[in-house]
């Protein structure tokens, strides 16, 4: 039978991070500069407990080692993914992530980082950085030597609502005033290759500007998705995208929907209102997890959730 678990979130500070994830949610943040809820992560960076139920006090990584047949016996040494809640209050670095080959070879094994955003708010006038405008990768390659951002960085307006794929190479940052939902592989894996001359603690912090010339991609990947409408009971749901890694999806539910869970296992990530999932009461800004099995998931709302589940991967 499946199980439900609710995750504690692990909140991050960071130099860009604001204060939303406890003006918005009631997260329990550690500072005025908490940038990341990695709500539903079994990274070691952040491996989040279970709150309720059989594995209570159990770490996700854990039970993803102790249970497999939870999950489905999805192959990988890993739990696959990671769903984190972004407060970008300042600029994110200018940044890339490796593949799962080129992070095999060079990271020891690590997982690349496959991602996706999903724009939960931004300040009027907020952008974000998708890409860029060499024709060719030598001339990437010399506009970063020369840093020329200016010219290089292509910028574009966000809005709520709005979804970007990032494929690993991509070069992209997230920009200050945007509030966004992130999916990807389960990787810490990321490339800096400007970061606006700030400091941390006094320091700059590090640049990766070899190995994100290794893999940075020219053209840039198409980074936008045709949303597609997915009929389900009570509610409505909204496919953003299907790749070999994860299905991105975001379910509004009204007062009570139902959907099938005949995946390895769902990762629901409440963004707006509250309700519950198969009898667990759930607010913003934190998941749960479904694991394999064969009954529909439950929800009741009004609320607006934020539903991951693993792709193909490897095999
Ligand atoms: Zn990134």
């Amino acid at each position: 039978m499946s199980q439900t678990m609710l995750l504690k979130p692990e909140l991050k500070s960071m130099i860009w991070g604001g204060n939303k994830l406890g003006a918005l949610y009631g997260l329990d943040i550690p500072t005025e500069t908490t940038g990341e809820d990695w709500t539903l992560s079994a990274h070691p960076s952040g491996d989040c407990q279970i709150l309720n139920g059989p594995y209570q006090g159990e770490t996700l990584s854990h039970v993803w080692k102790e249970h497999p047949e939870l999950f489905g016996d999805y192959p990988g040494d890993v739990f696959p993914l990671l769903a984190k809640i972004i407060d970008a209050k300042q600029d994110l670095s200018i940044q890339c992530h490796p593949d799962d080959a080129y992070a095999k070879v060079h990271e020891n094994g690590a997982l690349g980082k496959t991602e996706c955003w999903y724009v939960l708010d931004a300040d009027p006038g907020a952008t974000i950085i998708t890409g860029h405008s060499a024709k060719t990768k030598q001339e990437l390659c010399d506009m970063i030597d020369n840093e020329e951002w200016d010219k290089l960085l292509v910028e574009k307006p966000v809005k709520k609502g709005d979804f970007f794929m990032i494929e690993p190479g991509t070069l992209h940052a997230i920009k200050g005033g945007t509030l966004i939902y992130e999916l990807q592989q389960s990787s810490d894996k990321t490339y800096r290759i400007y970061d606006y001359g700030r400091l941390q603690n006094g320091q700059p912090r590090e640049l990766h500007t070899q190995k994100a010339k290794d893999v940075l991609v020219c053209p840039t990947p198409d980074t936008s998705r045709e949303p597609v409408e997915i009929p389900v009971e009570g509610g409505k749901m909204t496919r953003f995208t299907n790749c070999r890694f994860f299905t991105a999806e975001k379910l509004e539910v009204g007062e009570k929907a139902q959907i099938p869970e005949d995946r390895y296992f769902t990762m629901l990530t409440v963004v707006e209102g509250s309700g519950t999932i198969d009898g667990e009461n759930v607010r913003p800004g934190m998941s749960a997890l479904v694991t394999s099995g064969d009954k529909d998931i439950i929800l009741t709302g009004p609320m607006t959730v934020m539903i991951g589940t693993p792709g193909k991967g490897k095999f």
